[in-house]
């Protein structure tokens, strides 16, 4: 395991993730490179700035994916800027968005985006929500889908409400990266961890007892160690 130190690169060939950040109610930012394509997962607040600071106007116009674990702020707050960013900037093409069946905050910010900007938009979005557990082919990556257990307290700090949430496993010739997102420990995760690359395995538990919302350092460590190689992200600051 190595220590979670922003930005987190790793590489395999043509095959690369970069995480600029994972630090939980604050932001997350992850950009995938495969080949020449680029996808964004979980853009949450902070990303144009991290991507900027990366790449040129072209390669961030060049983004065709997103792929969202859940709508928690720290993984959707983002989302506004980029839409809006390839507007200014006049994308082409067409941006596709991934997101889990039920998650209404993805939903919401294109709704307000598009009445916002009507007949103002020069690229196409392509809402596309996962409602089952099939795989995805986007620009020659295999995407598997996976669903993984996360929930949010409400106002009474008490009860817990469910999070639709997931994790992606991405595959690309020959390499595979697992990503959680947020997730309690669940047998999904495990099995989709199981034998990647790759792992990226959220520990945001403040504490070592188990719960339904985020693991422990000792649970993530153990789905982690099933992997070729892995990172423990979204551990409390
Ligand atoms: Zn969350």
């Amino acid at each position: 395991m190595k220590l979670t130190k922003y930005p987190i690169i790793w590489r395999r060939d043509d095959f690369s993730i970069k995480i600029y950040c994972s630090i939980p109610n604050i932001a997350t930012g992850i950009l995938l490179q495969a080949g020449e394509n680029k996808f964004v997962i979980d853009p949450g607040d902070g990303i144009l700035r991290d991507l900027n600071s990366d790449l040129n106007a072209v390669s961030i116009l060049s983004i065709s994916d997103i792929f969202i674990t859940h709508g928690h702020h720290d993984h959707v707050g983002g989302v506004w800027s980029l839409l809006t960013y390839f507007r200014v900037m006049r994308k082409k093409g067409h941006l596709n968005i991934f997101y889990p069946n039920g998650c209404v905050e993805i939903e919401s910010i294109y709704n307000a985006f598009i009445k916002v900007y009507a007949n103002t938009i020069p690229y196409k979005i392509n809402l596309k929500k996962i409602t089952d557990q099939k795989s995805i082919t986007s620009k020659r990556v295999k995407i598997k889908p996976f669903k993984v257990i996360h929930k949010e307290l409400l106002q009474d700090n008490l009860t817990k409400r469910v999070v639709p949430s997931l994790g992606y496993k991405f595959s690309f010739e020959n390499q595979t990266i697992c990503y959680g997102g947020d997730t309690a420990y669940c047998d999904s995760l495990a099995s989709a961890a199981k034998g990647s690359d790759l792992a990226i395995i959220e520990a945001g538990n403040d504490h070592e007892d188990s719960d339904d919302m985020h693991m422990s350092i000792s649970e993530a460590k153990s789905i982690g160690k099933t992997a070729k190689e892995y990172y423990l992200v979204h551990v409390p600051e």
